[in-house]
């Protein structure tokens, strides 16, 4: 987490550089710029799950690459950390909105930049990934323009730059809206419990908070993989 939002916050800098000054900052500024916002991540860590030295090293890199294999083919964004609240649905008794903050909007595409330790999968991405059609339908629904939307996924992972590129159209936010009203069904009925996703890296004691009142109570011993 922290490394992956001290190289966000560094990016932030650079784009908030372009939408006021038509132009990057330049490297230097921009490296002591990532060394401050490491700093002020790092302080926040309570509990280092990865060797400190080993993610300061892994977060120089990752922006390095940034800097300069992925910022040299961007255009000036129309916005950098962009929030949004837009409208989904309504009905006589209820309203959806869909809230989130952007990474990264340019007249052509939106992008958000992800730090994994390895890269994603495109097709489990253009499948299933939901912050591609909420976003796209953010812009769609704020612009007017529904036309398909190009969503790109920027992941930095130890240096080395990999892309996934994901479309959206109007078939992908119709499918959303049915998941949504699904799933505000879900929230409004008086359950006693809710079903347990573990289909995710977050499912583990490393991770979820949860853990020992919820999947952890039956692996007294630790993680069990
Ligand atoms: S352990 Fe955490 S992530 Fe796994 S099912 Fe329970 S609450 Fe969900």
């Amino acid at each position: 987490m922290a490394r992956g939002n001290a190289v966000h916050a560094a990016i932030e800098l650079v784009g908030n550089d372009m939408l006021v000054h038509g132009e990057a900052t330049p490297i230097d500024i921009a490296d002591t710029q990532l060394e401050e916002c490491m700093e002020a991540e790092f302080a926040a860590v309570e509990v280092w799950r990865d060797d400190r030295f080993k993610v300061e090293a892994i977060t120089r890199l990752n922006f390095e690459a940034w800097y300069w294999e992925v910022l040299p083919n961007l255009e000036v964004p129309t916005s950098v950390e962009g929030p949004f609240r837009v409208l989904l649905d309504e009905d006589e008794e209820r309203r959806i909105w869909l809230t989130g903050t952007m990474d990264w909007v340019q007249s052509d595409r939106i992008i958000d930049w992800k730090n994994p330790s390895k890269p994603y999968a495109r097709w489990e991405k253009q499948r299933w990934d939901n912050q591609s059609t909420v976003y796209s339908y953010a812009v769609a629904s704020e612009t007017g323009d529904w036309s398909p939307k190009k969503f790109d996924l920027c992941m930095l992972c130890n240096g080395d730059v990999h892309w996934v590129h994901i479309t959206r159209d109007e078939a992908d936010w119709a499918a959303l809206r049915d998941k949504c009203r699904a799933l505000a069904d879900l929230v409004a009925a008086p359950l006693k419990v809710w079903p347990q996703a573990w289909n995710s890296w977050y499912c583990s004691p490393k991770w979820c908070t949860a853990w020992d009142t919820c999947r952890g109570q039956f692996y007294p011993k630790g993680e069990p993989w």
